[in-house]
């Protein structure tokens, strides 16, 4: 019991170690990664892993679960002030887990949703066939306009109003431009309308919460009956989920007329006992740590930077004659258009590995070829910008990225790129103090 893991265990120690010594020499340019604060890391490896709590605060099964109604609450207090929620719960172990309790809470099987296209920005769990999500419901997609690559919001509704769903997800993990999410609204409302059953709005924010926390985003809480989101994207938490909700359900009575539960509570029922067992508790405590940090101003100052960032690297890229999807970006990420170089993403995501650049293969919308080795590459700057690079080194990781695409059989140009990252990382000291 007393043992520590380097000395109990040095395979696994060694491997840790090596991961902070890779994250330490790269540019972590993956859209969906980040970097935790030391107390966001402390808080996971703490004795909290040890209880069962199944229930919710001051409503658990078993006992001794005081310190742990602690954490809980001040994690919910903490998402409601930062978001402006009505109702939060943060006990989804990850993003596909509050989807999957989200969908449970208000559909049955075999109920419609209509959700982004996969191969243009969506999640598995918006209707991929190999995911429950396409497995338990009837999905549909919209995508983006041929022409610019956006969302075309008249086609949205024009699919909406010719699908009518029961619900309409508004959510993305590959979408550069920001989301109207208030005509979005309209549009389940001209739903609701039409059918007169009802079309409920959810948002899946996974990737945007930093931004719409700090308020440089479109808001989806005041006109979405449900949003979900990780906690480990943009939002630089542990990983996790929460989902948040208005408390009434707006459809209870075409859906549930007798129902004893508002919507509140029909996601916590989904969540517990609905889909999960006992909470992680050691990484909900470290949620509320992630929570108060980003109520901090210097949050809003990062999630700024998070964007000039990725504005910039956008604008160097296209400069040096690498196409971006749809013309540049809104937010933190940026979808590189392989196309023109006759390029594919697999060989791509391997070359840039090589030279230390971290980013993953990616569908573009209207893609060619096939999702094992697509034309895009997808890159975000939330990583990046926690380590406290700016404009300036933004331009050198995009002059770079052009370089390897250009000179990508040439090992002695990587190379060249590889010993420009390290040092360049060297710059940027990632937890300096640590050991492993
Ligand atoms: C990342 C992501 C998820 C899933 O998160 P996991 O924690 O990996 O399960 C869900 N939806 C969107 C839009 C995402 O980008």
């Amino acid at each position: 019991m007393l043992e520590n893991l380097k000395n109990f265990d040095p395979e696994v120690a060694d491997a840790v170690k090596n991961e902070l010594k890779r994250e330490r020499e790269g540019a972590e340019l993956i859209a969906s990664e980040n970097f935790v604060s030391r107390a966001v890391l402390e808080t996971m490896g703490t004795v909290l892993t040890n209880k069962y709590s199944e229930g919710y605060p001051n409503k658990r099964y078993y006992a001794g679960n005081e310190f742990i109604d602690i954490t809980e609450q001040l994690a919910i207090n903490r998402a409601k002030q930062l978001f402006g929620a009505e109702h939060v719960n943060v006990q989804p172990h990850a993003g596909s887990q509050a989807n999957m309790a989200a969908y449970m809470a208000i559909l049955n099987p075999g109920d419609k949703i209509l959700g982004m296209d996969l191969a243009h920005g969506g999640h598995l769990t918006h209707g991929s066939k190999v995911n429950f999500s396409g497995k338990l419901y009837k999905f549909s997609a919209y995508g983006v306009n041929p022409d610019n690559c956006m969302l075309d919001m008249d086609e949205v509704a024009r699919i909406a109003l010719e699908e009518k769903p029961k619900m309409l997800l508004a959510g993305f993990s590959a979408y550069p431009r920001e989301i109207d999410f208030a005509r979005f609204r309209k549009i389940a409302d001209e739903v609701s309308n039409v059918t007169g059953q009802g079309c409920y709005l959810m948002a899946d924010v996974a990737h945007i919460a930093g931004l719409i926390a700090a308020k440089i985003h479109s808001d989806p809480i005041p006109v979405c009956d449900i949003v979900t989101t990780t906690t480990h994207k943009t939002l630089r938490g542990p990983r996790g989920a929460i989902i948040m909700c208005k408390e009434e359900d707006r459809f209870k009575h075409i859906f549930d007329p007798d129902g004893k539960k508002n919507l509140a509570r029909k996601i916590d029922s989904a969540v517990f006992p609905g889909m999960q067992g006992g909470p992680l508790d050691h990484m909900i405590a470290a949620k509320a740590v992630a929570f108060k940090e980003a109520l901090q101003p210097d949050f809003v100052e990062y999630q700024k930077q998070v964007v000039k960032n990725a504005s910039m690297l956008a604008e160097t890229l296209m400069e040096n004659d690498v196409d971006v999807v749809s013309g540049g970006t809104d937010n933190h990420l940026i979808l590189i258009d392989l196309t023109k170089n006759n390029l594919g993403g697999k060989e791509v995501e391997l070359a840039l590995d090589k030279a230390h650049i971290f980013t993953n293969k990616n569908m573009i919308p209207f893609d060619k070829r096939s999702p094992f080795d697509p034309s895009g590459i997808r890159i975000g700057t939330p990583a990046l910008t926690t380590r406290g690079f700016k404009e300036d080194e933004m331009a050198i990781i995009g002059e770079s990225i052009a370089k390897v695409l250009r000179c990508i059989n040439d090992p002695s140009a990587i190379e060249e790129v590889r010993q420009e990252i390290l040092s360049l990382c060297k710059d940027f000291p990632l937890y300096p103090d640590m050991e492993y």
